[in-house]
């Protein structure tokens, strides 16, 4: 399953705003695709993130396509309670793994994130008990603050995530640190702890090993994948490399493989059109859209 990120990840990491109408434009064109996870947009106060004002509209006109699970992200309880409100089905919580980074972004201790985490839950249980919540552990593979981060340290953050009720865990790349070896190695030791519940793969493609990465997780048997369309967002440290992996290149990696995923290629290629309607000019990522299908290929699932 590839959950398309680009409307979250992709646009906050753009300075301009993309107007609401093209969003929901743009969202509709992701959908028929075959894309049926959509992270539209996070709840974080409109001064820091003006591209992210109108997300509860947003996640309102993304429900109406029956079978899309719509997500959202949300940093605090304020954000949760609203994503709940506005019906969005999971929401996913960013927990840095380095302490730094997330004392730097969200001013809070693992022990006061922590606290954050278990009041969202009790009013998800409380309130909303069809929302689903999922903790992502950003910088869990390196920090652009602190560098290496602790393996065992990534595993304690998700046993304890899990024992508060949260539903799933993913491991996140957030600074494009990780290889290989490690995606296979981290995903492992947590898998070895949570079980399946340890879900996700959000991976970037910032030093260009993020297909690599993607392809690794699958080995050790991760099929929950984010990704943007176009790798929009890009990386500010890295000019001409994408933000987070391309979903057109990761599609076309499974499908080579006979790994159906559901999406329509040359749709997605289309899709990028209804994007640049709405961001004129905005640069995309990406290598399959650039060189086309190999003569022969078939798409496995259209
Ligand atoms: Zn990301």
């Amino acid at each position: 399953m590839i959950c398309e990120v680009g409307p979250r990840d992709g646009l906050q990491s753009i300075d301009r705003v993309m107007p609401t109408e093209s969003k929901k434009r743009w969202i509709k064109s992701l959908y028929n695709c075959g894309l049926r996870e959509i992270e539209v947009g996070s709840f974080v106060p409109a001064k820091l993130l003006p591209q992210m004002a109108d997300t509860a509209e947003v996640v309102g006109y993304a429900k109406q396509f029956a079978d899309l699970t719509v997500v959202a992200l949300v940093p605090n309880l304020r954000g949760a309670a609203s994503a709940f409100e506005s019906g969005a089905h999971r929401i996913t919580i960013p927990f840095s793994v380095s302490e730094a980074h997330l004392l730097a972004n969200v001013r809070k201790s693992h022990a006061q994130m922590y606290e954050e985490a278990r009041s969202i839950i009790a009013l998800r249980d409380a309130e909303f008990p069809d929302a689903k919540v999922e903790v992502s552990l950003s910088t869990a593979f390196g920090c652009s603050i602190t560098g290496p981060v602790s393996e065992m340290l990534v595993r304690d953050l998700a046993v304890g995530a899990i024992d508060m009720g949260v539903d799933e865990i993913s491991l996140a790349d957030t600074t494009g640190y990780a290889n290989p070896d490690q995606v296979k190695r981290l995903f492992s030791l947590v898998r070895d702890s949570v079980g399946a519940r340890c879900a996700g793969a959000h991976l970037h493609n910032t030093r260009g090993l993020g297909l690599a990465n993607a392809f690794a997780a699958y080995e050790v048997g991760i099929r929950s994948f984010d990704s943007s369309m176009g790798g929009i967002g890009g990386c500010p440290f890295a000019p001409g490399a994408s933000g987070n992996v391309v979903t057109e290149d990761l599609v076309f990696m499974f499908e080579s493989m006979g790994s159906a995923t559901g999406i329509d290629l040359e749709k997605l290629f289309k899709a990028r059109d209804v994007f640049l309607e709405g961001l004129p000019d905005e640069p995309t990522y990406g290598m399959i859209s650039q060189a086309g299908l190999p003569k022969g290929f078939s798409v496995f699932s259209a």
